[in-house]
C-alpha cells in the first residue's frame, strides 16, 4: 500500500454556465427563506450606531500628532441590522445541532445540554486561575476526579491535564518522550510514523526536531508490523501509532509492536483521537503504551470546530509519569494542592516544564466529567460499542454501491472507510461530497487517510438514531449511484447551498482577506 501524493481536485472541472440548471432567479437574490447576506461592510453605513454615545468632550491630544486622520472604515448598523445580519449568516451554517456530521477523524458527537449546564454554574464558570487555592477546592477537585478517570479507562500511571487539543498532547507526549531519554543519556533522532496517521503526527514529531520516517500500511490497512520491526535500532527514539487507525481498523499487532519497541530502547506514543471506539472495552496502558492523548471534544463530547475550545490531556506509563509537564493537582490531607512546580525531582521527578501558562481548559473538564458520570463505567462502554455499531451498519449499508477497501478483512471500528474506485470516469471523491451537501448533509472527511484513493470517512457516533443513519444511507446512496452513472449535474453540485462549486484553489492561493472598495467591484 502507498501514499497517495495527489491530494484532491480543488479546481471546478466544468464551468457552471456549461449545464446550469434553470432555476428561477429572484430580484432579491433571496431563495425562499434562504436570504441572501451582504458582506457587513455593504450594508448599513458608517455613521449609523446602536448606541448612543455622549459626545466626547474636547481634550488635549497626547498623542503627539499621531491621531488617526481619516475614519477607519468600520461597519456602522443598528442593533436589529446587527442581530439580522449574524442570525442570517448563522443560517447557512451546518451545525451538530442540525443534523448528523459525518466527518471521519474528527469525532463530531451530540453535545448533551447537562454537559453545559454544569460548565455554566457560576462557581465553575466564573473560577479564575489566579484565585487562592483555599477558594476553588471545586475545581481542582473537577481536574482531579477527571484525570483519575482518564487513568483508570486508559490503564495508566499518570496524567496531565493541561494540553489543550490532541495535537498539544502529541507535543505534550513527545516532550516528556525526549526528556525520558535524555534524562537516560540516550537523546535518539528518529520517529516512526505509519503511512495512514493523521498529518497532526509527523508535524508533532519534527517540532520537536525528531526526523520522521513513514511505516507502510499492510494491504489490509493496518501498520506493517515486520516492516517496523526492521527499522528499529538505536536511533529510533520511538513510534506514534493511532489505535484505532485512521482506516478505522483496530491495530491487533500493538502489543507486539510496544514489545519491541520497548526491546530497542525506544517509546510508544498513542494518537488515542479514536479512544472512543475502544473505551471501556480496551486498556491501552494493558498494550504497553507510554504517552497517549485523549481528545476531550471527540470521546468525551465537549463542543468543538467552531462550537469551543478543545482540551488534550495526556496520560503517562509508569516510565513516563515522572517526565509529565506541570502543573498538576494532587489529593492531600488538606484538600487539592496544585503542584507548579518541580523541587528537585520532589514530586514526579524530572518535569519537562509546562505547556500552558495555567491548568487546562477548564470549561471542557466540568463538560466531560458530566459526560462520564452521567454514563457511568457501564455507559461508556455502550458507547464505544453503539459507535462501532453505528459505522459497521453504515459499511455493511454501502459497501454494494461504494468501494470499501477494508471490509473483506472484517468490520471495522468507529468509522467507515470508502474509496472513488468504481465511480464514472471522470467523477471525483468531491463530486459525491458535494452532492451531499444538496442532499442536506455535511460531506464526510475525504482524500483521508493518503493509503487510499479518493478516500471517504464516514464516522456517525453512537449518538445518531437508526432513522438518523437510514436517511443519511439513502442520501449518500443515491449520490453515489449518480457519480457511478456518470450524472453531469453532479459536476456543479451544490446547486442549493449559498454558493455553487468553489474554486478551492484560487480561494487557498489568493485569499482575499480585508474588504475594500475594489473587493467589492
Ligand atoms: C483529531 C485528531 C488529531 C488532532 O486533534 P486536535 O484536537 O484536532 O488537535 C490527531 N490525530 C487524530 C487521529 C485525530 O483524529
Amino acid at each position: 500500500m502507498t501514499m497517495l501524493k495527489e491530494g484532491r481536485p480543488t479546481t471546478p472541472q466544468l464551468a457552471v454556465e456549461d449545464f446550469a440548471p434553470v432555476l428561477p432567479e429572484t430580484a432579491t437574490g433571496n431563495r425562499a427563506l434562504m436570504l441572501e447576506e451582504k458582506l457587513i461592510f455593504e450594508i448599513g453605513s458608517p455613521d449609523r450606531t446602536g448606541v448612543d454615545f455622549a459626545p466626547l468632550p474636547e481634550g488635549k491630544s497626547r498623542l503627539g500628532g499621531l491621531e488617526r486622520s481619516a475614519p477607519i472604515g468600520l461597519p456602522g448598523l443598528s442593533e436589529q441590522e446587527t442581530v439580522r445580519h449574524y442570525t442570517r449568516l448563522s443560517r447557512q451554517n451546518y451545525a451538530i445541532d442540525l443534523g448528523l456530521f459525518p466527518l471521519g477523524s474528527c469525532t463530531m458527537k451530540h453535545n448533551p445540554r447537562l454537559n453545559e449546564k454544569v460548565a455554566r454554574m457560576p462557581g465553575f464558570a466564573d473560577v479564575h486561575p489566579l484565585a487562592p487555592i483555599a477558594t476553588v477546592q471545586g475545581a481542582l477537585g473537577v481536574i482531579y476526579e477527571l484525570g483519575e478517570w482518564l487513568k483508570t479507562l486508559t490503564g495508566m500511571a499518570a496524567v496531565a491535564m493541561s494540553p489543550k487539543a490532541g495535537a498539544h498532547g502529541e507535543l505534550c507526549g513527545l516532550l516528556a518522550m525526549r526528556a525520558a531519554l535524555e534524562a537516560r543519556g540516550d537523546a535518539r533522532s528518529v520517529i516512526l510514523v505509519p503511512e495512514s496517521a493523521h498529518g497532526t503526527n509527523p508535524a508533532t514529531a519534527a517540532f520537536c526536531g525528531y526526523k520522521v520516517e513513514n511505516i507502510p500500511a499492510t494491504p489490509d490497512g493496518r501498520v506493517d508490523t515486520a516492516a517496523l520491526e526492521a527499522r528499529l535500532g538505536p536511533d529510533v527514539a520511538g513510534v506514534m501509532i493511532t489505535n484505532p487507525n485512521t482506516c478505522g481498523l483496530f491495530e491487533r499487532d500493538m502489543k507486539r509492536i510496544a514489545d519491541a519497541v520497548h526491546a530497542a530502547g525506544g517509546l510508544v506514543y498513542c494518537d488515542g483521537a479514536n479512544f472512543n471506539a475502544i473505551v471501556g472495552r480496551v486498556r491501552p496502558g494493558d498494550l504497553g503504551i507510554d504517552a497517549m492523548h485523549i481528545n476531550l471534544h471527540k470521546t468525551f463530547s465537549t463542543p468543538h470546530g467552531g462550537g469551543g475550545p478543545g482540551s488534550g490531556p495526556v496520560v503517562f506509563s509508569a516510565a513516563l509519569a515522572p517526565y509529565a509537564p506541570l502543573p498538576f493537582v494532587e489529593k492531600t490531607e488538606n484538600g487539592f494542592a496544585l503542584i507548579e512546580e518541580e523541587t528537585a525531582g520532589e514530586h514526579h521527578g524530572g518535569s519537562f516544564g509546562r505547556m500552558v501558562a495555567f491548568h487546562g481548559q477548564m470549561g471542557m473538564f466540568t463538560r466531560a466529567l458530566a459526560y462520564i458520570l452521567s454514563h457511568g463505567a457501564d455507559g461508556l462502554r455502550q458507547v464505544s460499542e453503539d459507535a462501532v455499531l453505528n459505522a459497521n451498519y453504515i459499511l455493511r449499508s454501502l459497501e454494494d454501491v461504494l468501494d470499501a477497501p477494508f471490509a473483506a478483512s472484517g468490520p471495522c471500528m468507529h468509522e467507515a472507510l470508502f474509496s472513488d474506485k468504481g465511480l464514472a470516469e471522470g467523477f471525483t471523491t468531491l463530486d459525491v461530497a458535494k452532492g451531499l451537501i444538496d442532499e442536506g448533509f455535511h460531506p464526510m472527511t475525504v482524500y483521508f487517510p493518503l493509503v487510499v484513493h479518493g478516500a471517504m470517512l464516514v464516522e456517525p457516533t453512537e449518538t445518531e438514531s437508526k432513522a438518523a443513519l437510514d436517511q443519511f444511507i439513502m442520501a449518500l446512496r443515491s449520490v453515489a449511484e449518480r457519480a457511478k452513472a456518470g450524472d453531469t449535474m453532479l459536476k456543479g453540485a451544490p446547486w442549493y447551498a449559498p454558493r455553487q462549486r468553489l474554486d478551492e484553489t484560487l480561494a487557498a492561493r489568493s485569499p482575499v482577506l480585508a474588504w475594500s472598495d475594489a473587493t467589492a467591484a
